[in-house]
Formats: C-alpha cells, sequence, structure tokens
C-alpha cells in the first residue's frame, strides 16, 4: 500500500510532442578558468530528430552537452520539454533525458550488468519499475553486451566498456538522450550500430544529441548538424548545408572535398591526401 502510494506521488515525465523543442538552449554562455568557452549559444533539438554536435578538439562540444544536461553550470536558458531546467527536480530530470558523458570510468568495479542496471535507478518505486528486466535485456542486445554481462568493467577494452556506458544510457528510456563521442573507440561495424540506434531512437519520437568527430556518420545520420568553432555555432543546418568544402577547410584548418555519395546522395568529405594538401604543399615550399 505505501508503495502505492510512494509510486504515485513519483511525477512521471511526458514525452513532447515529436516535432517540439525537446531540449532548447537560449544564449547560453559558459566560462571557465577565467575563459569564455560557450559564447551566446543557442541550440535545439525537437522530438523525432537526430542532432550531431561537430566541431573541431576544443570547440566546445562537451561543454554545450554538459550545459544542455545542467551538468555545467551556464549563464542563459536551457528548456527541457518547454520547462527551465531550474525548474525540474533531479529526480524528475533523470527520467526525462539520459547522459553519456566523454569520461565514463567507474572507481568501483561493478561488473557489467550492474553497471546497465544503473541505468534503471531513476525508476525506483515508479511504475515503470516494472520495465527494469526488460530495458537492461534490450540495452544489452542493442549493444552487444550480453555476452560479457558478468565481467567487471574496469576489465573491458575501450571498446567494449564505451558499448556497455551507451547500454546504460538506453536502459535509462528518457526521452532526451545526450549522446558525447559513442563512438570514438568503435569499430566500423560498431559505429553503424550506434548510429542506427539513435536513428531508432528518434524514429520512435526521441530528441537525440550526440557529438561525433566523424562528419561522415553526422551526414549520413543525423537530420541537423551544429558545427561549433570556438565556443559558437558557426553553421547549423541540414547536414548538405552545413557540411562545405570551403566552410569544413576553414573550420577544421586542414582541406578537404566534399562530394556527393552516388548511391545516397549524402554529402561524403574528403581530407585532401597526397599532392594539394596542406602538409604536402608546406613541404613543397619548404
Ligand atoms: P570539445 O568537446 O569540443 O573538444 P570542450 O567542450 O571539452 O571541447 O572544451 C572546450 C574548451 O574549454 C577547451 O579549450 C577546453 O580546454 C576548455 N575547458 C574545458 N573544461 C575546462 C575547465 N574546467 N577549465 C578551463 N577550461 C576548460
Ligand atoms: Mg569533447
Amino acid at each position: 500500500m505505501i508503495g502505492l502510494m510512494s509510486a504515485r506521488m513519483i511525477a512521471l515525465p511526458r514525452r513532447t510532442p515529436i516535432g517540439q523543442a525537446a531540449l532548447e538552449a537560449c544564449d547560453l554562455s559558459v566560462e571557465l578558468g577565467g575563459r569564455t568557452i560557450l559564447d551566446h549559444v543557442d541550440a535545439v533539438v525537437r522530438a523525432g530528430e537526430v542532432l550531431a554536435l561537430v566541431g573541431p578538439n576544443g570547440a566546445g562540444k562537451s561543454t554545450l552537452l554538459g550545459a544542455l544536461s545542467g551538468d555545467i553550470p551556464s549563464t542563459g536558458v536551457v528548456r527541457l520539454d518547454g520547462r527551465e531546467l531550474g525548474e525540474w527536480p533531479l529526480g524528475e530530470q533523470a527520467r526525462a533525458r539520459a547522459v553519456l558523458t566523454q569520461n565514463n570510468s567507474l572507481a568501483f568495479p561493478f561488473t557489467v550488468l550492474e553497471v546497465i542496471e544503473m541505468g534503471r535507478a531513476p525508476w525506483r518505486r515508479t511504475p515503470r519499475e516494472a520495465e527494469d528486466e526488460a530495458a537492461v535485456a534490450e540495452a544489452m542486445a542493442r549493444t552487444e553486451t550480453s555476452t560479457f554481462s558478468a565481467r567487471i568493467f574496469p576489465s573491458l577494452s575501450g571498446g567494449e566498456s564505451a558499448r556497455v556506458s551507451l547500454a546504460r544510457v538506453l536502459a535509462q528510456r528518457t526521452g532526451v538522450l545526450l549522446l558525447d563521442e559513442p563512438t570514438a573507440a568503435l569499430d566500423i561495424r560498431h559505429q553503424e550500430e550506434v548510429l542506427g540506434i539513435a536513428r531508432e531512437r528518434a524514429q520512435s519520437g526521441d530528441a537525440v544529441v550526440i557529438v561525433l568527430h566523424d562528419l561522415n556518420l553526422a551526414a549520413a545520420y543525423a537530420d541537423r548538424i551544429a558545427l561549433l568553432e570556438h565556443g559558437t555555432v558557426t553553421a547549423a543546418g541540414a547536414p548538405s548545408d552545413v557540411l562545405t568544402a570551403e566552410r569544413l577547410s576553414r573550420v577544421y584548418r586542414y582541406p578537404v572535398d566534399v562530394i556527393e555519395h552516388p548511391r545516397t546522395r549524402q554529402p561524403l568529405v574528403l581530407p585532401r591526401r597526397g599532392a594539394g594538401s596542406s602538409l604536402n604543399s608546406r613541404e613543397e615550399s619548404a
């Protein structure tokens, strides 16, 4: 009886209707150590879409993700499902959005299964606790982590632990997913799998923000791309509008060509190699 009453008192998040802003940043700035890391950034991800954050090392992608999740203090406004982050009790936030950070070390030797089960903690004593087993099993199947569920997390390879950390976040079954470089340590098949999962979640009405270095993954799987440079969003929109050779060569300070994929028509970004690349030009002029 008491369990039933407390279950009733815990607010379950509503799902943001497809097409509406699930997570929105307005005029976001972050200063750390006396430096401006994010400079008046606007960003939005709608329910039903994948937004990719790209940009050179140090551009501010992780900081933006951290500010969107409320983990990094910022000025400006972040709204989760239309409500300012500050108005969300932390427990409710954890049932509305899940965050995969870039650094997922764990101090204690938990098993893989235990790590993934941690994703279910926000749902304890709610009616959706009943989904725990199914959510964990689905997350493990989707990330191909079931075969090593009894292993100790710190003993895993970089790619294996990245997939377990992703499984934990997937098991949380939130309407908003924030993923910081989930593919960085993965082989080509697992990279495609992860982006496939992101697309599936968007297809089912979730909002997904994903930091990626591979511009071709972003082009193939994201609905929209935000390109960051020195703490600002220098371009945002459809992949074919954002990923132009001139812009990428300037922002990444390395010459690239952008061609159209012969079958999918998506942009393909190719760093210039051999004759014509900046490295060779430098050698030639030396
Ligand atoms: P990205 O994820 O795009 O590679 P980050 O958002 O991690 O970039 O970092 C953006 C910039 O902010 C970098 O120059 C980084 O060194 C700096 N930075 C990040 N965290 C801090 C901090 N706690 N104190 C000072 N500078 C920081
Ligand atoms: Mg980063």
